[in-house]
């Protein structure tokens, strides 16, 4: 069977009716492929998160409202997108990372906001999407599990901005990718890793789309889906010009040049790890799923280089 890692932004996973269409999509894929998901935080859950970590900072104020701002985004989320005994299973997870989340914010405010709280902060978005999209899954019949990336990918210490050490993280996640039961389809947080200490590391602001490229790179994926909020790639920012024409085809080495220029509205580093490997990128919308999309094709498939946007720009909106 093929391998297809689905990764699914923040407005993907951010509504009931996005949620409900990205269950759909895995349930297809998972028809024709072994499939790995890989998620982001519910649009503005990061920010919500970061805004929280700077208002505390140091100033003994309370926590509890910060805490119950990002708990009932999810608990709305969950409840319109589960049954249920799918929300009663949901709450569960809800109540362990945001009692963590709690404990993170009050030692941020009883103290002070070091990189390593902040990224403990930051990761419980990503940390409350997983359990929800896995949960979502169980109720399509789809053995679906959680996972935890910090189990995975091993990073630096630079917090924030933590680089992903390849050689010890691609190992870890092929053993883990054999061990699966069968059939199983894993919900990957997005976004975070762990240091060799097992302190919470998080890459860079939209680094869930980091994330997949190193599960697909170091799994030998056939393909990545990106599912974001975009019909796939556009000449220009589609939002502000209506004349922006799609972009069907992109080489992936000029792809990925161009997101290491901020160009692509993915995360700078998304695209390396696939640069010179076999896979096959393509960038599609939750909301528009039968509408083609863009392709990123390796450099040894034939692209036609009529149909590649270089040097232009290419525009995505942000996920
Ligand atoms: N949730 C993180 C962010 O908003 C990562 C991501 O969305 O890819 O930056
Ligand atoms: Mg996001």
């Amino acid at each position: 069977m093929p391998l297809h890692v689905l990764k699914f932004g923040g407005t993907s996973v951010g509504a009931p009716t996005a949620l409900s269409n990205a269950a759909q999509i895995v349930a297809r894929a998972a028809a024709e492929a072994q499939v790995v998901v890989v998620v982001s935080a519910a649009s503005g859950v990061t920010d919500t998160l970061a805004h929280a970590v700077a208002a505390l900072d140091g100033t003994g104020s309370d926590a509890g409202p910060h805490v119950a701002r990002v708990r009932d985004r999810y608990a709305r989320l969950a409840a319109a997108a589960l049954s249920r005994d799918g929300l009663r299973r949901y709450e569960v997870a809800l109540g362990i990372h945001t009692a963590a989340l709690g404990r993170v914010l009050r030692e941020v405010s009883g103290e002070c906001a070091t990189f390593a709280l902040r990224d403990a902060a930051l990761a419980v978005g990503e940390r409350l999407s997983a359990p929800l999209v896995a949960a979502l899954l169980s109720e399509t019949k789809l053995d679906a599990q959680p996972v935890d990336a910090a189990r995975l990918v091993r990073t630096d210490d630079r917090h924030g901005v933590a680089s992903v050490d390849a050689l010890a993280t691609y190992p870890a996640l092929r053993a883990w990718h054999r061990a699966l039961r069968p059939g199983v389809v894993p919900v990957v947080t997005g976004y975070l890793g762990s240091t060799d200490r097992g302190t919470v590391t998080t890459l860079g602001r939209g680094g869930s789309d980091y994330t997949a490229g190193l599960v697909a790179a170091a799994l030998g994926a056939d393909l990545l889906e990106r599912w974001t909020d975009t019909d796939g790639l556009y000449d220009d920012d589609p939002n502000l010009n209506p004349d922006a024409a799609p972009v069907p085809t992109l080489r992936l080495d000029e792809a990925a040049a161009l997101a290491r220029q901020g160009r692509l509205g993915m995360h700078p580093r998304a695209l390396d790890p696939l640069v010179g490997t076999a896979t096959r990128v393509r960038v599609r919308s939750t909301a528009a799923p039968d509408a083609p999309g863009s392709w990123l094709l390796p450099t040894s498939a034939d692209a036609s280089p009529a149909d590649s946007l270089t040097p232009e720009p290419a525009h995505a909106s942000t996920p």
